[in-house]
Protein backbone atom coordinates (compact mmCIF):
# COMPACT_ATOMS: atom_id res chain seq x y z
CA UNK A 1 0.00 0.00 0.00
CA UNK A 2 1.43 3.06 -0.80
CA UNK A 3 2.81 5.74 2.18
CA UNK A 4 -0.07 7.94 0.92
CA UNK A 5 -2.90 5.98 1.52
CA UNK A 6 -1.66 4.73 4.72
CA UNK A 7 -1.23 8.28 5.49
CA UNK A 8 -5.29 9.20 4.66
CA UNK A 9 -6.40 6.27 6.11
CA UNK A 10 -5.04 6.70 9.13
CA UNK A 11 -6.05 10.12 9.42
CA UNK A 12 -9.64 8.95 8.39
CA UNK A 13 -10.21 6.10 10.78
CA UNK A 14 -8.68 8.41 13.87
CA UNK A 15 -11.00 11.07 12.55
CA UNK A 16 -14.01 8.42 12.91
CA UNK A 17 -13.00 7.20 15.98
CA UNK A 18 -13.07 10.44 17.38
CA UNK A 19 -16.41 11.06 15.84
CA UNK A 20 -17.86 7.73 17.15
CA UNK A 21 -16.61 8.89 20.47
CA UNK A 22 -18.17 12.27 20.16
CA UNK A 23 -21.62 10.63 18.78
CA UNK A 24 -22.01 8.46 21.72
CA UNK A 25 -21.37 10.98 24.03
CA UNK A 26 -23.65 13.59 22.24
CA UNK A 27 -26.63 12.60 24.77
CA UNK A 28 -25.21 12.63 27.90
CA UNK A 29 -23.56 16.10 26.81
CA UNK A 30 -26.60 17.46 26.21
CA UNK A 31 -28.98 16.28 28.44
CA UNK A 32 -26.40 17.67 31.51
CA UNK A 33 -26.14 21.02 29.50
CA UNK A 34 -30.15 20.85 28.99
CA UNK A 35 -30.38 19.87 32.69
CA UNK A 36 -28.20 22.08 34.23
CA UNK A 37 -30.62 24.98 32.22
CA UNK A 38 -33.48 23.55 33.53
CA UNK A 39 -32.42 23.23 36.64
CA UNK A 40 -31.79 27.08 36.79
CA UNK A 41 -35.24 27.54 35.04
CA UNK A 42 -36.88 25.53 38.10
CA UNK A 43 -35.66 27.44 40.62
CA UNK A 44 -36.06 30.67 39.04
CA UNK A 45 -40.11 29.66 38.35
CA UNK A 46 -40.22 28.33 42.06
CA UNK A 47 -38.75 31.52 43.67
CA UNK A 48 -41.65 33.32 41.51
CA UNK A 49 -44.36 31.38 42.54
CA UNK A 50 -43.62 31.78 45.99
CA UNK A 51 -43.07 35.44 45.90
CA UNK A 52 -46.71 35.55 43.47
CA UNK A 53 -48.08 33.22 46.83
CA UNK A 54 -46.72 35.98 49.31
CA UNK A 55 -48.36 38.57 47.64
CA UNK A 56 -51.35 37.84 46.25
CA UNK A 57 -52.19 34.75 48.23
CA UNK A 58 -52.26 31.11 47.42
CA UNK A 59 -56.17 30.70 47.21
CA UNK A 60 -55.45 32.52 43.80
CA UNK A 61 -53.68 29.40 42.82
CA UNK A 62 -55.35 26.77 44.96
CA UNK A 63 -58.27 24.58 44.10
CA UNK A 64 -61.02 25.24 46.90
CA UNK A 65 -62.32 22.09 47.05
CA UNK A 66 -59.67 19.32 47.52
CA UNK A 67 -56.82 22.12 48.84
CA UNK A 68 -54.41 21.20 45.79
CA UNK A 69 -53.73 23.31 42.70
CA UNK A 70 -52.76 21.65 39.17
CA UNK A 71 -51.73 24.03 36.26
CA UNK A 72 -50.74 22.59 33.09
CA UNK A 73 -50.32 24.07 29.87
CA UNK A 74 -51.88 23.01 26.34
CA UNK A 75 -48.35 21.49 25.17
CA UNK A 76 -47.90 19.55 28.39
CA UNK A 77 -44.22 20.82 28.25
CA UNK A 78 -44.75 21.92 32.13
CA UNK A 79 -47.36 21.95 35.00
CA UNK A 80 -47.40 23.13 38.76
CA UNK A 81 -49.29 21.59 41.82
CA UNK A 82 -49.47 22.35 45.00
CA UNK A 83 -50.91 20.06 47.66
CA UNK A 84 -50.71 20.23 51.30
CA UNK A 85 -48.32 18.56 53.12
CA UNK A 86 -47.47 17.17 56.47
CA UNK A 87 -43.73 17.89 56.85
CA UNK A 88 -41.59 20.99 55.82
CA UNK A 89 -38.68 20.36 54.18
CA UNK A 90 -35.52 22.76 54.45
CA UNK A 91 -34.60 23.13 50.70
CA UNK A 92 -35.75 22.07 47.57
CA UNK A 93 -34.84 18.95 45.26
CA UNK A 94 -35.10 18.42 41.50
CA UNK A 95 -34.61 15.35 39.77
CA UNK A 96 -36.03 13.34 36.54
CA UNK A 97 -39.61 12.01 36.83
CA UNK A 98 -42.62 11.25 35.30
CA UNK A 99 -45.66 12.69 35.34
CA UNK A 100 -49.48 11.49 34.35
CA UNK A 101 -51.62 13.57 31.91
CA UNK A 102 -54.96 11.83 30.51
CA UNK A 103 -53.60 8.60 30.87
CA UNK A 104 -50.00 9.41 28.75
CA UNK A 105 -47.25 8.90 31.21
CA UNK A 106 -44.42 11.70 30.46
CA UNK A 107 -41.00 12.04 31.17
CA UNK A 108 -40.04 15.38 33.37
CA UNK A 109 -37.44 17.41 35.45
CA UNK A 110 -39.29 17.85 38.65
CA UNK A 111 -38.64 20.71 41.51
CA UNK A 112 -40.16 19.85 44.89
CA UNK A 113 -39.93 22.36 47.50
CA UNK A 114 -42.61 23.18 50.24
CA UNK A 115 -43.93 26.80 51.16
CA UNK A 116 -46.20 27.72 54.45
CA UNK A 117 -48.92 29.57 53.92
CA UNK A 118 -51.97 31.06 56.58
CA UNK A 119 -49.75 28.03 58.63
CA UNK A 120 -50.57 25.54 56.96
CA UNK A 121 -47.69 23.52 54.88
CA UNK A 122 -47.77 22.96 51.28
CA UNK A 123 -45.90 20.77 48.54
CA UNK A 124 -45.21 22.78 45.55
CA UNK A 125 -43.73 20.64 42.21
CA UNK A 126 -42.94 22.33 39.47
CA UNK A 127 -42.82 20.42 36.63
CA UNK A 128 -40.50 21.46 32.47
CA UNK A 129 -40.72 18.36 29.98
CA UNK A 130 -38.19 16.13 28.64
CA UNK A 131 -40.06 15.25 25.69
CA UNK A 132 -38.78 17.58 23.40
CA UNK A 133 -35.54 17.43 24.76
CA UNK A 134 -35.58 14.17 23.91
CA UNK A 135 -37.17 14.31 20.25
CA UNK A 136 -33.98 16.90 20.08
CA UNK A 137 -31.08 14.79 20.87
CA UNK A 138 -32.75 11.83 18.57
CA UNK A 139 -32.68 14.46 16.18
CA UNK A 140 -29.36 16.15 16.64
CA UNK A 141 -27.85 12.33 16.79
CA UNK A 142 -29.38 11.95 13.50
CA UNK A 143 -27.84 15.44 11.34
CA UNK A 144 -24.22 14.44 13.33
CA UNK A 145 -23.89 11.38 11.78
CA UNK A 146 -24.62 12.28 8.22
CA UNK A 147 -22.99 15.11 8.64
CA UNK A 148 -19.69 14.14 9.88
CA UNK A 149 -19.61 11.18 7.82
CA UNK A 150 -19.98 13.78 5.05
CA UNK A 151 -17.16 15.45 7.17
CA UNK A 152 -14.84 12.09 7.20
CA UNK A 153 -15.11 11.99 3.38
CA UNK A 154 -14.58 15.12 2.79
CA UNK A 155 -11.53 14.81 4.71
CA UNK A 156 -10.12 11.78 2.96
CA UNK A 157 -10.31 13.54 0.37
CA UNK A 158 -8.84 16.85 1.66
CA UNK A 159 -6.18 14.38 2.92
CA UNK A 160 -5.43 12.37 -0.22
CA UNK A 161 -4.92 15.64 -2.67
CA UNK A 162 -2.71 16.86 0.35
CA UNK A 163 -0.52 14.05 0.78
CA UNK A 164 -0.35 13.21 -2.89
CA UNK A 165 0.93 17.20 -3.01
CA UNK A 166 3.43 16.60 0.06
CA UNK A 167 4.99 13.35 -1.28
CA UNK A 168 4.99 14.72 -4.93
CA UNK A 169 8.93 15.60 -4.41
CA UNK A 170 9.36 12.38 -3.19
CA UNK A 171 8.25 10.32 -6.47
CA UNK A 172 10.32 12.91 -8.45
CA UNK A 173 13.42 12.16 -6.58
CA UNK A 174 13.05 8.07 -7.00
CA UNK A 175 12.28 8.63 -10.62
CA UNK A 176 15.07 11.13 -11.62
CA UNK A 177 17.72 9.61 -9.01
CA UNK A 178 17.15 6.22 -9.00
CA UNK A 179 14.61 5.02 -11.82
CA UNK A 180 16.01 7.12 -14.23
CA UNK A 181 19.82 6.29 -13.18
CA UNK A 182 20.63 3.16 -16.05
CA UNK A 183 24.38 4.06 -14.93
CA UNK A 184 26.31 5.89 -12.34
CA UNK A 185 27.57 7.62 -15.23
CA UNK A 186 24.86 9.46 -16.54
CA UNK A 187 23.55 10.18 -12.81
CA UNK A 188 21.37 13.41 -12.61
CA UNK A 189 22.95 15.47 -9.26
CA UNK A 190 20.27 18.25 -10.33
CA UNK A 191 18.48 19.09 -7.33
CA UNK A 192 14.41 18.64 -7.45
CA UNK A 193 12.63 21.29 -6.09
CA UNK A 194 11.07 20.71 -2.41
CA UNK A 195 10.09 22.50 0.39
CA UNK A 196 10.55 19.47 2.94
CA UNK A 197 13.95 19.53 4.79
CA UNK A 198 13.44 15.59 5.26
CA UNK A 199 13.36 15.39 0.94
CA UNK A 200 16.61 17.69 0.73
CA UNK A 201 18.22 15.71 3.02
CA UNK A 202 16.99 12.21 1.38
CA UNK A 203 18.35 13.67 -2.22
CA UNK A 204 21.83 15.07 -0.81
CA UNK A 205 22.16 11.60 0.61
CA UNK A 206 21.81 9.96 -2.43
CA UNK A 207 23.93 12.39 -4.54
CA UNK A 208 26.69 11.90 -1.87
CA UNK A 209 26.24 8.04 -2.49
CA UNK A 210 26.51 8.26 -6.28
CA UNK A 211 29.71 10.33 -6.17
CA UNK A 212 31.03 7.50 -3.93
CA UNK A 213 29.35 4.35 -6.70
CA UNK A 214 30.97 7.09 -9.30
CA UNK A 215 34.66 6.90 -7.91
CA UNK A 216 34.46 3.08 -7.17
CA UNK A 217 33.38 2.90 -11.34
CA UNK A 218 36.08 4.75 -12.37
CA UNK A 219 38.68 3.35 -10.00
CA UNK A 220 37.64 0.03 -11.45
CA UNK A 221 37.44 1.27 -15.05
CA UNK A 222 40.58 2.39 -14.77
CA UNK A 223 42.64 -0.96 -13.08
CA UNK A 224 40.63 -3.29 -16.27
CA UNK A 225 41.93 -0.86 -18.88
CA UNK A 226 45.56 -1.17 -17.00
CA UNK A 227 45.41 -4.50 -16.59
CA UNK A 228 44.12 -5.71 -19.72
CA UNK A 229 46.99 -3.46 -21.18
CA UNK A 230 49.56 -4.79 -18.90
CA UNK A 231 48.26 -8.64 -20.10
CA UNK A 232 47.47 -8.53 -23.63
CA UNK A 233 50.64 -6.43 -24.82
CA UNK A 234 52.78 -9.63 -23.45
CA UNK A 235 50.51 -12.41 -24.69
CA UNK A 236 50.94 -10.67 -28.35
CA UNK A 237 55.05 -11.11 -27.80
CA UNK A 238 54.82 -14.17 -26.70
CA UNK A 239 52.59 -14.88 -29.65
CA UNK A 240 54.70 -13.55 -32.53
CA UNK A 241 58.05 -15.24 -30.66
CA UNK A 242 56.40 -18.37 -31.33
CA UNK A 243 55.39 -17.84 -34.13
CA UNK A 244 58.81 -17.01 -35.33
CA UNK A 245 60.10 -20.34 -33.70
CA UNK A 246 57.50 -22.55 -35.33
CA UNK A 247 58.73 -21.18 -38.27
CA UNK A 248 62.62 -21.45 -37.82
CA UNK A 249 63.52 -24.80 -40.17
CA UNK A 250 66.12 -25.34 -36.60
CA UNK A 251 62.94 -25.88 -34.55
CA UNK A 252 62.47 -29.91 -34.66
CA UNK A 253 58.62 -31.27 -34.92
CA UNK A 254 58.36 -32.19 -31.53
CA UNK A 255 59.57 -28.81 -30.21
CA UNK A 256 57.02 -27.39 -32.74
CA UNK A 257 54.57 -29.82 -31.63
CA UNK A 258 54.69 -27.99 -27.87
CA UNK A 259 55.25 -24.56 -29.05
CA UNK A 260 51.62 -24.94 -30.77
CA UNK A 261 50.33 -26.10 -27.95
CA UNK A 262 51.29 -23.46 -25.65
CA UNK A 263 50.04 -20.61 -28.53
CA UNK A 264 46.79 -22.59 -28.23
CA UNK A 265 46.84 -21.83 -24.62
CA UNK A 266 47.91 -18.12 -25.37
CA UNK A 267 45.10 -17.43 -27.84
CA UNK A 268 42.71 -18.72 -25.42
CA UNK A 269 44.25 -16.28 -22.97
CA UNK A 270 43.92 -13.49 -25.35
CA UNK A 271 40.16 -14.02 -26.37
CA UNK A 272 39.30 -14.66 -22.05
CA UNK A 273 40.80 -11.03 -21.65
CA UNK A 274 38.94 -9.41 -24.86
CA UNK A 275 36.20 -10.50 -23.80
CA UNK A 276 36.03 -9.80 -20.40
CA UNK A 277 37.10 -6.14 -21.40
CA UNK A 278 33.89 -5.77 -23.94
CA UNK A 279 31.63 -6.92 -20.96
CA UNK A 280 33.33 -4.69 -19.12
CA UNK A 281 33.12 -1.48 -21.14
CA UNK A 282 29.19 -2.72 -21.93
CA UNK A 283 28.53 -2.43 -18.15
CA UNK A 284 30.16 0.89 -17.72
CA UNK A 285 28.28 2.07 -20.88
CA UNK A 286 31.30 2.96 -23.32
CA UNK A 287 28.98 2.23 -26.13
CA UNK A 288 26.55 4.60 -27.64
CA UNK A 289 23.28 2.83 -28.68
CA UNK A 290 21.62 5.23 -31.50
CA UNK A 291 21.40 2.99 -34.58
CA UNK A 292 18.47 1.54 -35.84
CA UNK A 293 19.32 -1.88 -36.28
CA UNK A 294 16.45 -4.10 -38.42
CA UNK A 295 16.23 -7.37 -36.47
CA UNK A 296 15.35 -9.83 -39.78
CA UNK A 297 18.35 -8.34 -41.77
CA UNK A 298 20.73 -8.87 -38.46
CA UNK A 299 20.15 -12.22 -38.30
CA UNK A 300 20.47 -12.87 -41.47
CA UNK A 301 24.00 -11.54 -41.62
CA UNK A 302 24.42 -13.35 -38.16
CA UNK A 303 23.34 -16.78 -40.10
CA UNK A 304 25.58 -15.80 -42.90
CA UNK A 305 28.74 -15.10 -40.91
CA UNK A 306 27.96 -18.72 -39.02
CA UNK A 307 26.73 -20.83 -42.26
CA UNK A 308 29.86 -23.01 -42.37
CA UNK A 309 29.48 -24.58 -38.96
CA UNK A 310 25.41 -25.22 -40.04
CA UNK A 311 26.92 -26.98 -43.21
CA UNK A 312 29.19 -28.63 -40.77
CA UNK A 313 26.64 -30.11 -38.75
CA UNK A 314 23.99 -30.54 -41.48
CA UNK A 315 22.23 -28.42 -39.62
CA UNK A 316 18.62 -26.37 -40.58
CA UNK A 317 17.90 -23.30 -39.71
CA UNK A 318 14.10 -22.06 -40.28
CA UNK A 319 12.97 -18.54 -39.78
CA UNK A 320 9.26 -17.10 -39.45
CA UNK A 321 8.42 -13.15 -39.11
CA UNK A 322 5.32 -12.09 -38.80
CA UNK A 323 6.55 -8.77 -38.63
CA UNK A 324 9.27 -6.63 -39.27
CA UNK A 325 11.02 -5.05 -36.60
CA UNK A 326 13.83 -2.09 -36.24
CA UNK A 327 15.02 -1.74 -33.01
CA UNK A 328 15.01 2.00 -32.54
CA UNK A 329 18.04 2.56 -30.14
CA UNK A 330 20.90 0.08 -30.24
CA UNK A 331 24.66 -0.68 -31.24
CA UNK A 332 24.74 -3.09 -34.15
CA UNK A 333 27.50 -4.55 -33.47
CA UNK A 334 26.88 -5.63 -30.21
CA UNK A 335 23.33 -6.83 -31.24
CA UNK A 336 25.23 -8.83 -33.96
CA UNK A 337 27.07 -10.55 -30.94
CA UNK A 338 24.25 -11.42 -28.69
CA UNK A 339 22.39 -12.60 -31.64
CA UNK A 340 25.97 -14.71 -32.99
CA UNK A 341 26.77 -16.20 -29.29
CA UNK A 342 23.09 -17.50 -29.07
CA UNK A 343 22.99 -18.55 -32.35
CA UNK A 344 26.37 -20.34 -32.47
CA UNK A 345 25.30 -22.38 -28.87
CA UNK A 346 22.27 -23.26 -30.70
CA UNK A 347 24.94 -24.94 -33.60
CA UNK A 348 27.29 -26.14 -30.84
CA UNK A 349 24.72 -27.76 -28.39
CA UNK A 350 22.88 -28.96 -31.37
CA UNK A 351 22.60 -32.94 -32.27
CA UNK A 352 24.09 -33.72 -35.86
CA UNK A 353 21.16 -33.24 -38.66
CA UNK A 354 19.08 -31.19 -35.75
CA UNK A 355 17.18 -27.71 -36.26
CA UNK A 356 17.02 -24.72 -35.53
CA UNK A 357 13.87 -22.42 -35.74
CA UNK A 358 13.55 -18.24 -35.61
CA UNK A 359 10.41 -16.89 -34.82
CA UNK A 360 9.71 -13.08 -34.93
CA UNK A 361 6.41 -11.70 -33.79
CA UNK A 362 4.69 -8.83 -31.77
CA UNK A 363 3.40 -9.72 -28.38
CA UNK A 364 1.87 -7.45 -26.03
CA UNK A 365 4.29 -4.13 -26.23
CA UNK A 366 6.95 -6.39 -26.75
CA UNK A 367 9.22 -7.91 -30.01
CA UNK A 368 9.47 -10.86 -29.30
CA UNK A 369 12.74 -13.23 -30.94
CA UNK A 370 12.91 -16.67 -30.72
CA UNK A 371 15.83 -19.34 -30.90
CA UNK A 372 14.64 -22.98 -30.69
CA UNK A 373 17.56 -25.67 -31.11
CA UNK A 374 16.47 -29.44 -30.56
CA UNK A 375 20.22 -30.01 -28.82
CA UNK A 376 21.04 -31.49 -25.69
CA UNK A 377 19.52 -29.24 -23.34
CA UNK A 378 19.87 -27.69 -20.12
CA UNK A 379 19.38 -29.21 -16.57
CA UNK A 380 16.20 -27.35 -15.06
CA UNK A 381 19.09 -26.69 -11.97
CA UNK A 382 21.37 -25.89 -14.51
CA UNK A 383 19.01 -22.67 -16.03
CA UNK A 384 19.07 -20.20 -12.96
CA UNK A 385 23.41 -20.11 -13.84
CA UNK A 386 23.40 -20.06 -17.17
CA UNK A 387 24.61 -16.72 -17.30
CA UNK A 388 26.70 -16.85 -14.70
CA UNK A 389 30.96 -16.18 -16.04
CA UNK A 390 32.32 -19.02 -16.39
CA UNK A 391 29.89 -21.89 -15.66
CA UNK A 392 29.72 -24.13 -18.24
CA UNK A 393 27.51 -27.62 -17.79
CA UNK A 394 27.59 -31.26 -19.84
CA UNK A 395 29.56 -28.99 -22.31
CA UNK A 396 31.05 -32.62 -24.14
CA UNK A 397 33.67 -31.61 -25.31
CA UNK A 398 32.64 -28.99 -27.32
CA UNK A 399 34.97 -25.94 -27.12
CA UNK A 400 33.91 -22.65 -25.10
CA UNK A 401 34.96 -20.46 -22.31
CA UNK A 402 31.49 -20.23 -20.50
CA UNK A 403 31.43 -16.45 -21.48
CA UNK A 404 29.22 -16.57 -24.33
CA UNK A 405 25.95 -16.41 -22.48
CA UNK A 406 27.26 -13.41 -20.11
CA UNK A 407 27.82 -11.31 -23.27
CA UNK A 408 25.06 -12.42 -24.18
CA UNK A 409 23.23 -10.92 -20.84
CA UNK A 410 25.31 -7.80 -20.38
CA UNK A 411 24.07 -6.81 -24.07
CA UNK A 412 20.63 -6.97 -23.04
CA UNK A 413 21.11 -5.61 -20.06
CA UNK A 414 22.67 -2.49 -21.94
CA UNK A 415 19.69 -2.34 -24.15
CA UNK A 416 16.67 -3.21 -22.25
CA UNK A 417 15.87 -6.49 -23.51
CA UNK A 418 14.22 -9.37 -21.15
CA UNK A 419 15.21 -12.79 -21.56
CA UNK A 420 13.33 -16.12 -20.85
CA UNK A 421 14.97 -19.72 -21.27
CA UNK A 422 12.90 -22.82 -21.23
CA UNK A 423 14.74 -26.23 -22.17
CA UNK A 424 14.36 -29.89 -22.03
CA UNK A 425 17.21 -32.05 -21.45
CA UNK A 426 17.66 -33.80 -24.85
CA UNK A 427 15.12 -32.11 -26.64
CA UNK A 428 15.88 -29.10 -27.08
CA UNK A 429 16.11 -25.41 -25.96
CA UNK A 430 14.52 -21.68 -26.32
CA UNK A 431 15.94 -18.23 -25.52
CA UNK A 432 13.03 -15.96 -26.12
CA UNK A 433 14.18 -12.19 -26.17
CA UNK A 434 11.64 -9.53 -25.74
CA UNK A 435 12.55 -6.10 -27.17
CA UNK A 436 10.73 -3.07 -25.90
CA UNK A 437 8.58 -1.37 -29.02
P1 LIG B 1 30.27 -21.75 -23.70
O1 LIG B 1 29.33 -22.05 -24.82
O2 LIG B 1 31.48 -21.04 -24.14
O3 LIG B 1 30.52 -22.90 -22.81
P2 LIG B 1 28.17 -20.06 -22.74
O4 LIG B 1 28.21 -18.99 -21.73
O5 LIG B 1 27.75 -19.65 -24.11
O6 LIG B 1 29.58 -20.70 -22.72
O7 LIG B 1 27.21 -21.16 -22.23
C1 LIG B 1 27.31 -21.64 -20.91
C2 LIG B 1 26.82 -23.08 -20.82
O8 LIG B 1 25.41 -23.11 -21.03
C3 LIG B 1 27.36 -23.96 -21.90
O9 LIG B 1 28.60 -24.51 -21.47
C4 LIG B 1 26.30 -25.01 -22.04
O10 LIG B 1 26.46 -26.03 -21.09
C5 LIG B 1 25.04 -24.29 -21.75
N1 LIG B 1 24.32 -23.83 -22.97
C6 LIG B 1 24.32 -22.61 -23.53
N2 LIG B 1 23.54 -22.57 -24.61
C7 LIG B 1 22.99 -23.80 -24.73
C8 LIG B 1 22.08 -24.40 -25.67
N3 LIG B 1 21.53 -23.72 -26.68
N4 LIG B 1 21.75 -25.71 -25.48
C9 LIG B 1 22.26 -26.37 -24.45
N5 LIG B 1 23.12 -25.88 -23.55
C10 LIG B 1 23.49 -24.60 -23.69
Amino acid sequence: MRLQLKFALFNTFSKMLIVVAFWLLLPTFIDNIASIHMDKKLVGKMEKMKKLIQKGGINQIKDEEDCSYGDYNLLKDEYITVEPYPNQLDTFNIKDGHHSFEGENLPYRVLNTTLVYEGQIYMMEIGEGLTSMHLLIKILKKYTFEWMSLFIFLTLLLDLTFSRFLLAPLNRIINKKLKETRHPSNFDFSSSKSSTKDFKYLEESINEMMHKIQNAFNIEKEFITNVSHELLTPISILQSKIETLVSDPKTSEEVSLKLLDSQKTLIRLNKIIKTLLLISKIENEQYIKEEKVDLKILIIEVIEEIEERLTEKNITITQNWEDDFVFSKGNKSLLFTMFFNLISNAIKYNKPDGKIIINGYSQKKNFVVEITDTGVGIEKSNLPHIFERFKRFDSRGVEGYGLGLPIVKTISIFHDINIEVNSEVNKGSTFRLFFKE
